[in-house]
């Protein structure tokens, strides 16, 4: 009897964890396109719930301790996430994968010292070499992704500035690398402590130097590589585990996160390689970032004069950038575009791939303010379509515009695919002045013959403008 309810038991954590992972899959399958992406949500924190209670639901004993503290960090992880504001989330994201990358470092220490707490059966005095080599790899990525989502915070939130680049820097990485792999080596064949204490110095260093070179538009890119190095630290920390769940999701984040960022390295003509060993576009050639603005006429335009201007057009393409979330104009432009509408003009909104500070970042706050999905186009989709519009309104956005992306091979940015803006008749850049974006670097944009600048807070312009059409 008990021998049949010890099968049922397992069957039925078998059957849970595989539900898990499908809900995972449908998850990530959902949050591939906007309109799904709530369904997607939903079926993450399901298959996120079962998966956390088929650990503490499998001993006889229920084990308080585990319960607790998965409590705990529920209630810090809901109230971090109901005070942060939309505009830091990419902060908070890098901050999350900091922790990923730690408990991987911890585990793998934890196994090491008392392997038997975690299921490893030792062979005489070592743990056995499939173990070994688990527990040295996921140490090693864990502290990557740990020092390197550091890193990518103190970017994020603006702590560091600019980006560190010296003499020799990849060479230096490659043979912190090779170090990296001969202590993963000495480790595993002869399993003494300063080996995994070299592997981990060792990668957390690697981790610093890796994302510290990436500068200005870059940082996406980094992001999303860290979001899959968090995947693979997690699969790792699975074997180590050897939980079933934890590493189907690990794999599943580290292959999604590693597709995301080859589609951004080709959107953004740079190469995965590069990405991988740090740097990026940048180079020692190339020139650094600088917040200097070169002269130039600058016309200055009212909201009036603006109003005036889009009511004659027959096109408008609306260009939203990370000012339009710190100003969260977006349901100002949803009404100022639903009345330009109802006078037949032509209404498109052009969504650039690392517009914002997210992968997706102006799609979410485009769809939250109820803008139809089809009227909003990605760079591909639209960018012919400048040379024939009559109006570009950019909100808020900067580096994605800069022709200094096309022509410029000194430029940080030179490469990146920009959104072709100053094609069409007339450009309005509402921002509340002359200063750089993310990249650091002048936009030449504003001093060109067809563009007019319209300087304020992004919301408050907006609504100007929508006053003045409507009287
Ligand atoms: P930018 O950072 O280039 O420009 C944003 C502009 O918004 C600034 O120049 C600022 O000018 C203006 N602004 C700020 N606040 C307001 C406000 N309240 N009202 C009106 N304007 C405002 O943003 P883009 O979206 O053009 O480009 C994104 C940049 O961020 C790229 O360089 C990208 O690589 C980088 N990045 C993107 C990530 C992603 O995943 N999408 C992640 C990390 C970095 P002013 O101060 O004059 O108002």
């Amino acid at each position: 009897m008990e021998l049949v309810s010890r099968f049922t038991m397992i069957d039925l954590i078998g059957i849970l964890c595989i539900i898990a992972c499908v809900l995972f899959i449908l998850a990530l399958k959902g949050l591939s396109s906007a309109s799904t992406a709530k369904t997607g949500n939903l079926f993450g924190m399901i298959g996120m719930a079962i998966a956390i209670s088929v650990p503490v639901t499998r001993s006889s004993d229920i084990c308080w301790l585990p319960i607790m503290l998965i409590g705990c960090g529920g209630l810090i992880g809901y109230y971090v996430a109901m005070k942060i504001k939309m505009m830091d989330l990419p902060q908070l994201v890098a901050a999350f994968h900091s922790l990923v990358g730690l408990a991987a470092v911890f585990i793998a220490v934890s196994a090491y010292l008392a392997p038997h707490l975690h299921r490893i059966h030792m062979t005489s005095t070592f743990i056995p070499l499939s173990n070994a080599i688990e527990l040295a790899i996921g140490a090693a990525i864990g502290a990557i992704t740990f020092t390197g989502s550091i890193v990518a915070f103190g970017k994020l939130q603006g702590f560091i500035k600019r980006p560190l680049i010296f003499k020799f820097q990849h060479k230096l990485n490659l043979l912190i690398g090779f170090g990296l792999l001969i202590s993963i080596l000495c480790f595993v064949t002869n399993q003494t402590p300063i080996f995994l204490a070299m592997i981990i110095f060792g990668a957390l260093l690697l981790g610093y130097l890796l994302v510290m070179p990436i500068g200005g538009a870059d940082m996406p890119v980094i992001v999303s590589m860290l979001n899959s190095y968090s995947g693979w630290t997690a699969a790792g920390i699975g074997f180590t585990l050897s939980n079933n769940v934890l590493i189907i999701v690990g794999a599943l984040v580290g292959a999604s996160g590693a597709i995301l960022s080859s589609i951004m390295c080709r959107g953004m003509n740079r190469s995965l390689f590069n990405v991988i060993v740090g740097g990026v576009g940048n180079s020692q050639d190339q020139a650094p970032a600088s917040n200097s603005v070169s002269g130039g006429n600058v016309k200055v335009c009212s909201p009036e004069d603006a109003a005036f201007i889009i009511k004659n057009a027959g096109s408008v393409i609306f260009v939203p950038g990370y000012g339009m979330a710190v100003a969260q104009a977006q349901h100002a432009i949803k009404e100022l575009s639903e009345i330009l509408k109802k006078d037949e003009i032509l209404i498109r909104y052009a969504i650039h791939p690392v517009a914002g500070r997210m992968p997706g970042h102006m799609n979410v706050l485009l769809a939250e303010a109820n803008i139809p999905y089809d009227d909003v186009l990605e760079i591909d989709e639209i960018n012919h379509e400048f040379p024939g519009t009559d109006v570009v309104i950019v909100i808020g956005a900067n580096d994605i515009t800069n022709p200094a992306a096309k022509n410029d091979p000194t430029s940080p940015i030179y490469g990146m695919p920009v959104l072709d803006v100053e094609k069409a008749k007339t450009v309005l850049f509402v921002k509340r002045s002359l200063a750089a974006g993310y990249a650091g670097i002048d936009n030449p944009l504003f001093y060109q013959d067809n563009t007019m600048m319209i300087l304020g807070d992004a919301k408050k312009v907006c609504e100007e403008i929508l006053i003045a059409i409507k009287s």
